[in-house]
């Protein structure tokens, strides 16, 4: 007989982005049992949940957490948002099928010591044996199989490069893969043409696949970029997600008017997606082609200088005496945050329908973005109930039933019975992200009770025991 919990007189809001309703939901082992006015009797654990919302557990659709969900396997930044599942394996950086120990740039934002897997079906077994809070579902980056296929990056792949990626590539989707993700914007990257992005993005094609796209920039040719990435899906024959969808520099400001208007010319066209985080500041790399001298910079890692991180680039380079420029050649190899957008533009792309959400987050920095910490909790209490930018109902369907529709994960995402039971119980009055530039590493408010496959995996301000049910697993694409 597995285990019974009741979520009683709740207000279920069950990602489909319907209006949410009162009721009782029952978990039975790792799945819904029942939805509506359910006995008591039934359940052998009740969980009072009047005043709070019952929600599917949050899917993280960009991440960078490839490597930290076996190596700090809590997931404490993720799981304490109400993060069920993440999505790794994006920008064209996984760690399958990657073997080495010196990975060529930006891998590297994975950190150096895992890339030790030459078939996603052997990362998925670590997954499963290091048995995470949450549960993962992976793209294979091209950057990633580039450095698997090809001696050197400055040019794009011959035909026999291409077949080989393609290879891999259909190997991992055997194994499960949600798709191909690129990073064209970076180096080792950006050589690709549009030949070898299409040949190997159809080998995902053919298997279910999506491809997700960090653009070739952000900044003022982002409407070629955009379209570039449209005809990759276009001809490799795949649904096209944008990823953290921006538009960069203070040059750029103001234009998400003009991209969502093209995206949704195109969608007319073919199946597009989009994910967003909701912060005015990316992160990634310390890159020198990224000061401008005008946009604030904080320094999330420096190898030759740790004393310096957390600290503004403007604020050592006016300790230094020396540019920012040459502030930045002198923390190399080094992160930031990088404050290239617009309040107006994010508030833009969080707002518009076809937006999901993702924290896009680094767990490897030693002084984080705060998205890692903070983005659903952000989106459900700032953006949705402060200043009412979304409904709660759109705002949970961002996180959940959108996802996992696109992503192919099958019922996640939406609470039905039958559907496997991660969700997410959250106090919508009070929940809000505490994590900020200056303290990024806090644990939000307001998320009461989550479970990932039926077991009870965090609650908020519970004395819950330093090894509490750890029960997330690998998940494959589901096969529609
Ligand atoms: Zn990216």
């Amino acid at each position: 007989m597995s285990e019974t919990t009741l979520l009683q007189n709740g207000l279920v809001v069950n990602g489909t982005g319907k209006a949410g309703y009162r009721a009782d939901v029952l978990i039975e082992g790792e799945t819904i049992a029942q939805i509506g006015a359910v006995d008591p009797a039934a359940a052998e654990r009740i969980i009072d949940c009047a005043g709070l919302v019952v929600a599917p557990g949050f899917i993280d659709v960009h991440t960078h957490d490839d490597a930290i969900v076996l190596d700090a396997p809590a997931m404490r930044p993720k799981i304490s948002q109400g993060i069920t599942t993440v999505i790794v394996g994006n920008c064209g950086i996984s760690l399958a099928p990657v073997v080495t120990r010196t990975p060529i740039e930006p891998l590297g934002l994975l950190g150096t010591q895992r890339f030790c897997f030459a078939r996603l079906a052997e990362y998925a077994a670590a997954v499963d044996a290091a048995q995470p809070a949450i549960n993962v579902a992976a793209l294979i980056g091209h950057t990633s199989l580039r450095a698997a296929v090809m001696p050197s990056f400055e040019h794009a792949a011959t035909a026999d490069e291409r077949a080989r990626m393609a290879q891999q590539l259909r190997l991992a989707m055997d194994d499960g893969a949600v798709g191909l993700s690129s990073g064209v914007f970076y180096a080792n990257a950006f050589a690709a043409d549009e030949r070898e992005l299409i040949e190997v993005a159809a080998a995902a094609a053919q298997a279910g696949g999506v491809y997700a796209t960090h653009i070739r920039t952000e900044f003022d040719g982002i409407l070629e970029a955009m379209e570039e990435a449209a005809r990759t899906a276009r001809h490799g024959g795949l649904p096209l997600i944008l990823s953290h969808h921006k538009c960069a520099g203070p040059a750029n400001w103001g234009r998400t008017g003009e991209t969502l208007a093209r995206m949704d010319r195109l969608a007319t066209r073919q199946p597009i997606g989009l994910d967003v985080y909701p912060y005015t500041a990316g992160s990634t790399v310390l890159r020198e082609d990224l000061v401008d001298g005008i946009i604030d910079i904080i320094i999330t890692g420096s190898e030759p200088h740790p004393e310096m991180i957390g600290k503004r680039l403007s604020d050592i380079a006016a300790q230094w005496g020396v540019s920012q420029q040459e502030a930045c050649r002198r923390l190399l190899p080094g992160g930031a945050c990088y404050f290239q957008m617009s309040e107006e533009d994010m508030q833009r792309v969080l707002a518009h329908p076809r937006s999901m959400i993702g924290s896009d987050g680094l767990p490897h920095d030693v002084h984080p973005h705060p998205r890692l910490w903070g983005t659903f909790p952000r989106v459900l209490g700032h953006y949705s109930r402060d200043l009412g930018l979304l409904r709660l109902e759109s705002a949970v369907f961002k996180m959940t039933g959108l996802p996992a529709a696109q992503f192919r994960l099958g019922q996640r995402g939406t609470l039905a019975a039958g559907h496997p039971a991660d969700v997410t119980v959250f106090d919508a009055q009070r929940i809000r992200d505490r994590a900020t530039f200056a303290e990024p590493e806090q644990i939000s408010e307001g998320v009461r009770h989550v479970f990932v496959n039926g077991a009870l995996s965090y609650e908020e301000d519970a004395a819950m025991p330093a090894d509490y049910p750890r029960n997330g697993r690998f998940l494959r694409r589901v096969e529609v």
